[in-house]
């Protein structure tokens, strides 16, 4: 695990997680015995809520008139509540017809 650090002792070597059953983890510090919960799901930033679900981004650019190239894609976090019209609008197509070099 990376980015993570007893608050107590500040080791990052050391720690033991245990997966709730609300998908939190509750993490241990061997050394010092500090225990605290951490929570890995990504929050709305809108609202607060963890009703997120992870939606590729195509990241596309013009390149030479009207030709788009595909420039990769990234992962992005929706949220269910304030971004239900995006999830929708994604799941129904959110590649382009035809990828480059594809017929
Ligand atoms: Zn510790
Ligand atoms: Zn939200």
């Amino acid at each position: 695990m990376v980015d993570i650090e007893c608050a107590a002792c500040g080791t990052d070597e050391h720690l033991r997680g245990n997966r709730l059953d609300d998908d939190t983890i509750e993490l241990t510090c061997e050394r010092c015995g500090a225990t605290w919960v951490r929570d890995p799901r990504p929050s709305c930033p809108k609202c607060g809520g963890h009703e997120l679900e992870a939606a590729p981004k195509v990241i596309v650019e013009k390149s030479r008139g009207s030709q788009m190239s595909i420039q990769g894609i990234q992962r992005e976090f929706l949220c269910r509540v304030c971004d239900d019209e995006l999830i929708r609008a994604r799941r129904d197509g959110y590649l382009p017809d035809r990828l480059p070099g594809s017929q």
